[in-house]
């Protein structure tokens, strides 16, 4: 039985991308589907814009813990949509890196959601191809409980796009994800609270 790929990989998140690029330097004909932004979580809404924030976070206590190696004080103040737009900045460029490396390895790229419609098939958008092997790399996203009011809260990829500087966060679950950003907000001098429940 012949197929369009060898592989066909939905989601073009670090995983996705990391598979497909190996198994096309291997020699397999690999195909991609991304309906998003090249990188997936980490590079747009993740680790890289977070780690992008904690180092801004660290400034102040840098310009404090100058002084006591002679330095004068400094007296400085965040231009929030300027770290918003730096941190923007820094992930556009690695979707363009991200494209580059899978145009290099010779990986095809459909722009478009996949669908599996059966074990060698994938629908992606108008299209049909089929596959010996599918991967689906589509990762996850944050849920939002059906609560009232919930509709006055942000989820964590929302953090990287906000227009103004919020004065006080509650931040809603203890994870990795939640202590990082209330660490963040802190350093930036937010009030900021913090809710989860031990289990
Ligand atoms: C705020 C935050 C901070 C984080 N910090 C860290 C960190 O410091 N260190 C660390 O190791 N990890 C961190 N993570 C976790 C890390 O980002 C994820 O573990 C990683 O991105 C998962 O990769 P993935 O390829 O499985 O999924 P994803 O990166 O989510 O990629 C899935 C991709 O599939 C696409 N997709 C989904 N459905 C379809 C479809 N049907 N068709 C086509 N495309 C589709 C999506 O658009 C997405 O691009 C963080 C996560 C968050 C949210």
């Amino acid at each position: 039985m012949s197929y369009d790929f060898d592989l066909f990989v939905i989601g073009g998140g670090s995983g996705g991308i990391a598979t497909a690029r190996r198994a096309a330097e291997y020699g397999a004909k690999v195909g991609l589907a991304e309906n998003n932004r090249l990188g997936g979580t980490c590079v747009n809404v993740g680790c890289i814009p977070k780690k992008l924030m904690v180092y801004t976070s660290h400034f102040p206590a840098q310009f404090q813990e100058s002084q006591g190696y002679g330095w004068s004080s400094v007296k400085s103040t965040l231009d929030w949509s300027k770290m918003i737009t730096a941190v923007n900045q820094e992930t556009q460029r690695l979707n363009g890196i991200y494209q580059r490396m899978l145009d290099n390895s010779n990986v095809e790229l459909y722009r478009d959601y996949g669908k599996l419609l059966d074990p060698h098939t994938i629908e992606v958008g108008n299209t049909k191809v089929t596959a010996d092997k599918i991967l689906i790399a589509v990762g996850g996203h944050p849920v939002r409980p059906n609560i009232p009011g919930i509709e006055n809260t942000i989820i964590s990829d929302d953090m990287f796009t906000l227009a103004e500087q919020p004065k006080r966060l509650v931040i809603w679950g203890g994870g990795y994800i939640g202590v990082e950003f209330a660490c963040i907000y802190a350093r930036f001098g937010f009030r900021c609270y913090s809710n989860y429940s031990s289990r």
